[in-house]
């Protein structure tokens, strides 16, 4: 064994030290002949290209560490082993095998468009890229339900649905970038929620590799389960317990009409009030998305109002009998600067109010205060409220109808069909920009929360309270459902140096989460856990967190799964003498792991 450093940033609940790891020390040679054996020379790796390439995922925390480090923090930051791209159930069978006869870590990668450091290696191993497991194995149209390889991307799983008649319904701003094996990891959420549910609602049952090298095929299309619900306990555990190399999930049929319109609300508490009688009245809009003040400015700034309106009906896709539309209309490339650019522009003091800015950076309280104020004025406007339904015709001709009205009949204005399809045009655009962001010396970042309608307006406030403490903060809120709904908040920082620029950035994180626990939030909606928010797992899931390690230990007994995640305990970790002081939660005000050990 050697012990080497893994950087304070990936520690959770660790900031500002440095954490002895250990890292098992590996005959590279040996590991390399052992690996050809199981997938061929041409599906494995040990170059440096794609250690460093595999070494992260899209956690912004990362791009700072980078960014403040250059080159030399991208060398030394911890990479895998090895890199593999298995085809077969059977290889991933063996490359657990084997990793356990090594006692090294796997780490499960898809797109590798997590933003919680999930795919990280933290203690190297062998990263498993799920990419090549890719097929739209098939679609049983009589039960709606297909078959689809874990590696498949987004966007072409969507595709080929579509060209058969049918939709996933599950539309992340990532489609493009991330896998159908990573939203089930991180129990993904998509823009269309409302209508087709989150991504757990959706699944069937599992193929998963677990931690013994055991394959487990969960549940079954019909939901006459037998005992405790196996499928759930995998979705959502981020690559901690097993690999899962296919699954079973529910189709609808495409749908034959979109209806997309834009209301304004006075404020908030009067569009949060609106959305929640909608849904408890049985309306099931598709998209619902409701913008805080700075959010519709920063919107409107983007002269997204002006942009075409659409036909109530589109043509329906030429090869699908059924009438239905195509899964989604095509996106055009755009040059056209994103909700996040015109935030930082704000941030950075590139607007009119550029003189007062640049005066004040330097001065995070100082530049805080002029954006609350900017916000204040704003706040006169009203909040955008975008509503989109799709479906059958009929249905959806009288879900809107009914939904409008009763938006209406609450206060809401009707603002036409234009905002609704510029939102439709523009949904893809915030969110490609982070590395010119960064390198300009800011930074910007998401926090997804989430609470019952009962507390959702206390998360609002608690939570903007706490990131506006540090940076220019703005939420919309998305994601409704019957009994609650979500809340996005964006957030843009900036900070004299790179170092302060970590400090900020752990602040607002730190002070963000603890406020969504303090009022009843879930601390992620829908981008998982992953390193960012493990330290409070335990807030959040208390006395269940032993039954979470007790799975583990029972999955995964020799804990090679993905370690240094969702909170559990990390083996590798374990033997050090700062990890027993992150279980005693000395560091930060993070809540403590649980202390289940093996
Ligand atoms: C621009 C952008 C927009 C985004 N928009 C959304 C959005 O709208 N909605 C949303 O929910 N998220 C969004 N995200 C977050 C991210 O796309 C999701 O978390 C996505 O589900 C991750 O999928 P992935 O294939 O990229 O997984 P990865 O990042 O590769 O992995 C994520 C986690 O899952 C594990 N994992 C991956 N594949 C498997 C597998 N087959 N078996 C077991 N574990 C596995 C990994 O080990 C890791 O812990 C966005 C991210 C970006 C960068």
């Amino acid at each position: 064994m050697k012990v080497s450093q893994v950087p304070a940033y990936l520690r959770p609940g660790m900031r500002g030290r440095t954490v002895p790891a250990m890292t098992v020390a590996v005959d590279v040679d040996r590991l390399q002949r052992d690996l050809e054996a199981i997938v061929g020379p041409r599906r494995m790796s040990l170059r440096t290209v794609d250690l460093e390439t595999y070494a992260r995922d899209m956690w912004p925390r990362l791009l700072l560490a980078y960014r403040e480090g250059g080159p030399a923090a991208l060398r030394d930051a911890p990479r895998p082993h090895a890199v593999v791209w298995p085809e077969h159930v059977r290889e991933v069978v063996a490359l657990v095998k084997l990793a356990r006869s090594y006692q090294l870590p796997i780490v499960p990668y898809g797109g590798g468009s997590g933003v919680c450091g999930g795919a990280v290696p933290l203690h190297g191993g062998i990263t498993i890229d799920t990419k090549r497991m890719q097929q739209l194995r098939s679609v049983h149209t009589e039960e709606l339900i297909c078959d689809v390889e874990a590696g498949m991307s987004g966007e072409r799983f969507e595709r080929e649905l579509a060209r058969r008649g049918y939709t996933f319904g599950h539309f992340p701003s990532s489609i493009y970038c991330s896998t159908v094996g990573g939203w089930l990891a991180t129990r993904a959420a998509g823009q269309l929620s409302t209508k087709y549910g989150k991504v757990e609602d959706r699944v069937a049952g599992l193929t998963v590799v677990t931690g013994r090298g055991d394959v487990i095929e969960t549940d079954g299309p019909n939901r006459a389960l037998r005992g405790p619900n196996w499928t759930q306990l995998i979705v959502g555990s981020e690559g901690t317990l097993g690999l899962v190399t296919s699954a079973r999930l529910r189709v609808a049929p495409a749908p034959q009409l979109r209806v997309f319109r834009g209301f304004e609300v006075d404020d908030v508490t009067m569009g949060v009030e609106a959305i929640r009688r909608v849904l408890q009245k049985g309306l099931r809009p598709a998209v619902v998305r409701l913008y805080d003040e700075l959010d519709t400015l920063m919107n409107s700034l983007g002269g997204s109002d002006h942009a075409p309106a659409r036909s109530r009906t589109e043509a329906p896709s030429p090869p699908v009998a059924t009438g239905a539309l195509p899964a989604w209309p095509a996106v055009e490339p755009t040059r056209e600067d994103g909700v996040i650019d015109r935030l930082l522009a704000f941030a950075r003091g590139r607007t009119t109010k550029q003189v007062a800015l640049n005066a004040a950076l330097g001065n995070s309280h100082l530049v805080n205060k002029l954006f609350g104020a900017v916000a204040e004025k704003v706040a006169r406007r009203g909040c955008r409220l975008i509503i989109g339904l799709e479906g059958a015709r009929i249905r959806t001709e009288v879900e809107a109808a009914l939904t409008f009205h009763e938006l209406e009949s609450l206060g809401a204005r009707d603002k036409g069909e234009d905002p609704g399809w510029a939102w439709l045009k523009n949904r893809y655009h915030v969110s490609y920009r982070m590395s010119p962001v960064f390198r300009s010396g800011a930074f910007v970042d998401t926090m997804e929360v989430a609470a019952s309608w009962e507390r959702l307006l206390d998360l609002y406030h608690s939570v903007r309270e706490a990131i506006g403490r540090h940076a220019v903060v703005m939420a919309h809120f998305s994601h409704a459902y019957v009994d609650g709904c979500s809340i996005y908040f964006t957030f843009a920082g900036t900070a004299p140096d790179a170092r302060s620029a970590e400090r900020l950035y752990d602040a607002i994180w730190r002070d963000g989460m603890e406020a969504t626990t303090r009022v009843g939030g879930t601390i992620s909606h829908h981008h998982g856990v992953g390193l960012l928010k493990a330290p409070y797992m335990q807030g959040e899931h208390r006395e269940a967190m032993a039954i979470y390690e007790a799975a583990k230990a029972s999955l995964d007994p020799d804990g090679v799964f993905n370690p240094g995640k969702m909170g559990l305990r990390d083996r590798w970790a374990a033997a050090s003498p700062s990890s027993h002081a992150h279980a005693r939660g000395e560091y930060g005000s993070a809540p403590s792991p649980s202390g289940v050990r093996r």
